[in-house]
């Protein structure tokens, strides 16, 4: 839960206001869409709820508990063990499988999944002795979600996952993400920029210039599958 969130970037000479006072909450289960014009402050946004960042003011908390006060070792731990992040790059271990990717994370996690059942919930458990360079875009995107759920992580972040990949490999990707919500329950928030993945959400909040300009509640949800962007 966020409330009366702001963040300013203080780059001395200049003063970028990247949210000017956002109420969200993020409730157990559910598939939130982050939607909004480019520099509208949805990274700033999922990155302080991830506690990548820190805001400037207003209160974050996680199950009742205030963030801004947290230790760094707290805030370590959130993020270590309840928090899972999906970038638009992959950032994948070029040396390491696609397996081994997976186990970095499980093997310093507290309720970790098999690394194996957790590519086998992406669709990829065949190429789990694949490095990095011998997968498909789509395929090290997949990999990236096996990683960020395999430690079973209450709350999945992800910033743009399909920015990289064209149409077809997209909604492979959103399928990943679907099923984990789905099959885990892990309550999702995905930025993306296309207003057709918004249809997939139980619910749409907009930005527009570090404030939320919309919230919809979403009740006919479509399956990757349908979409048409
Ligand atoms: P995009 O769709 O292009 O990714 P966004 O909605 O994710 O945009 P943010 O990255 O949250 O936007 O940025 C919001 C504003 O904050 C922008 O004006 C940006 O220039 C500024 N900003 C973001 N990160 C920093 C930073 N580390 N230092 C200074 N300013 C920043
Ligand atoms: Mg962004």
């Amino acid at each position: 839960s966020v409330k009366s969130l702001t963040k300013i970037y203080d780059m001395g000479e200049i003063q970028v206001n990247a949210l000017r006072g956002v109420d969200m909450e993020l409730y157990e289960g559910e598939m939130v869409v982050l939607l909004g014009p480019s520099g509208s402050g949805k990274s700033t946004l999922l990155n302080i709820l991830g506690g990548l960042d820190t805001a400037t003011a207003g209160e974050v908390s996680y199950r009742g508990k205030d963030l801004t006060k947290a230790t760094e070792q707290e805030l370590t731990e959130y993020r270590r063990y309840h928090i899972g992040f999906v970038f638009q790059f992959y950032n994948l271990i070029p040396s390491l499988t696609a397996l081994e990717n997976v186990a970095v994370v499980t093997e310093i996690s507290r309720n970790p999944m098999l690394p194996e059942d957790a590519l086998s919930l992406v669709g990829l458990l065949d190429r789990k002795d694949h490095f990095p360079s011998q997968l498909s875009g789509g395929e090290q995107q997949r990999v990236a979600i096996a990683r960020a759920i395999s430690k079973n992580p209450e709350v999945l972040l992800c910033d743009e996952p399909t920015g990289a990949l064209d149409f077809k490999t997209g909604i492979l990707v959103l399928e990943a993400l679907e099923r984990v919500n789905r099959e885990l329950g892990t309550a999702t928030v995905i930025i993306t920029h296309n207003a057709d993945i918004a249809s997939m959400a139980d619910r749409i909040i907009s930005l527009r210039n570090g404030l939320i300009a919309d919230i919809t509640i979403n009740t006919i949800k479509k399956k990757p599958g349908e979409l048409r962007w």
